[in-house]
């Protein structure tokens, strides 16, 4: 098909379904109502954003959920290709200015030295020293004296860091940084996909230590962005592009199935309809796709695409996870975050957002991240301890965790999910357990994949 005239014409008579109104899901409908196809995208929750969730607290719009994007990468591109200010929202993007962490001690907070993944490049520094003992600092500096070791083969962050530095060291700087950045033990993080330029500096220094050391020299730390209006101001945004596209949203409609019919597919939609002050009676509703796009969290995928898909088994079991965003009173005497030691609370990270986004002193919204499901009052207990002190107006919202990319085992795992050969015409799926947990590696898969079903659907 060559003739622009029938290109417009086949986009208009291919309809899509897309599964799911998180981040995967929006771009997905955006890529393809952009070019004309009908689009109809059904989100089983009351809300659109998935994991991006924008609270209000004290006044304040604050971010329970994903808060920051990298400069320059494809979240801070599709916002610009968006045109927030045309579409009456404000654009203004701020610039994280702080990110370094402290830890908990016995004797209160301790500042992490800079380093590459809690991986210090002096073992001697002050509060390396507080955080590990003199043991732990001498164990440390063996590493300088040992011979050279690559990551070759040991690709295990934790077993790397305890062979070279000890195991004070892995656990009580390293460990509190993977589990605070990544959700992950440090036998868990693969070095190679966090730290690539570790492997090459290794081998140059001679020395782990010295290899964290050149390359803080030469870093240039990418710079991180937010929503000066809290993230759902890009959920906003596609929502409202789709609309003009006349793509349709449903939301409190969750998909039950999805059967093969003739060249195409038919979903089955379930409304709750609560919205319409139907006391929430179920409503079920077909609709018929050309093309079909799952952007729902692994959970609710796997289950919709059995049937029409071999998939091969999940690669780990998926998790939750809690956010409590409060206000705390006090003016800090940590940096802009804090990652706990592990025996301290359930707490994997405290990040101060007023410091983040370049607030001075005073009141303070931070956001606390915790492991699993956590009650609320629970969950704020646990940070007030940790902080020591009281916090208020407190958000506590959980969420589906979906992997990350440095997970030992991820890259091959989501290869094999990938497998072309698996997925039949007009099928596909997108969303952080296929990318990686992460809106740039989300907004970038969405993009891919909606880019390959709709050449398939137009241009076979
Ligand atoms: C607390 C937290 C903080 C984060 N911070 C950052 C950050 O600062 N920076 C960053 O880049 N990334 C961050 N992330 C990661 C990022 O937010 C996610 O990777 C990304 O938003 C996932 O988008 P998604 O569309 O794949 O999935 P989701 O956001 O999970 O969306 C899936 C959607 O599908 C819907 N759904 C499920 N089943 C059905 C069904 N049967 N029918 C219809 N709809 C269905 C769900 O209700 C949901 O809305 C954070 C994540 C969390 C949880």
């Amino acid at each position: 098909m060559s003739d622009v005239s029938d290109l417009v014409a086949a986009a208009q008579h291919t309809p899509v379904v897309v599964i799911g109104g998180g981040i995967g899901g929006l771009v997905a409908a955006y890529e393809c109502a952009k070019v004309g196809m009908p689009v109809i995208l059904l989100e089983a929750s009351e809300r659109l954003g998935g994991s991006v969730h924008t609270v209000e607290i004290g006044g304040v719009r604050a971010d329970a959920g994903a808060v920051s994007f990298a400069a320059d990468g494809a979240v801070d591109k599709l916002l610009a290709a968006l045109g927030l200010a045309e579409l009456g929202l404000d654009d203004k993007r701020v610039a994280q200015q702080a990110t370094s962490r402290s830890t908990t001690s016995a004797r209160g907070f301790v500042s992490l030295p800079d380093g590459v993944l809690g991986i210090p490049a002096n073992p001697f520094l002050t509060d390396v020293v507080r955080v590990v003992g003199w043991g732990g600092a001498w164990r440390g500096y063996l590493d300088r004296l040992r011979p050279p070791l690559t990551i070759g083969h040991e690709n295990r962050l934790g077993a790397l860091v305890r062979k070279r530095m000890g195991a004070k060291i892995e656990q009580r700087l390293v460990a509190p940084v993977t589990r605070g950045s990544l959700g992950l033990a440090p036998d868990e993080v693969d070095a190679s996909v966090a730290a690539p330029e570790l492997n090459p500096a290794l081998t140059r220094q001679g020395s782990l230590s010295g290899a964290v050391a050149e390359l803080l020299g030469t870093a240039s730390a990418q710079p991180r962005l937010t929503l000066a209006q809290g993230m759902d101001t890009l959920v906003a945004a596609l929502e409202r592009r789709i609309s003009e596209l006349g793509g349709r949203i449903l939301i409190g409609t969750a998909a039950e199935a999805i059967v093969r019919s003739g060249d195409g597919y038919r979903v089955t939609g379930r409304t709750v309809a609560e919205a319409q002050g139907d006391e929430g009676t179920p409503e079920t509703e077909e609709f018929s796709a050309a093309v079909v796009v799952v952007a729902a969290d692994e959970h609710a995928a796997r289950p919709l695409l059995r049937d029409l898909v071999t998939l091969p088994a999940t690669f780990s079991p998926q998790a939750r996870l809690t956010t409590v965003t409060a206000i705390v009173d006090t003016d800090p005497t940590w940096a802009a975050g804090i990652y706990p030691q592990l025996a301290d609370s359930d707490i994997a990270s405290i990040d101060d957002l007023t410091a983040q986004w370049g607030s001075g002193s005073g009141t303070r919204i931070i956001r606390a991240r915790l492991g699993g499901v956590v009650s609320a009052a629970d969950a704020t207990a646990q940070l007030e301890r940790v902080l020591g002190a009281p916090v208020r107006d407190a958000v506590v919202v959980d969420f589906d965790a979906a992997p990350h990319r440095e997970q030992r085992g991820f890259a091959a795992a989501a290869a094999r999910l990938r497998d072309p050969n698996l997925w039949p015409a007009g099928l596909g799926a997108t969303g952080a357990w296929l990318s990686g947990t992460g809106l740039d590696a989300v907004v970038t898969d969405a993009q891919n994949v909606t880019e390959r079903l709709r050449r398939g659907a137009l241009f076979s």
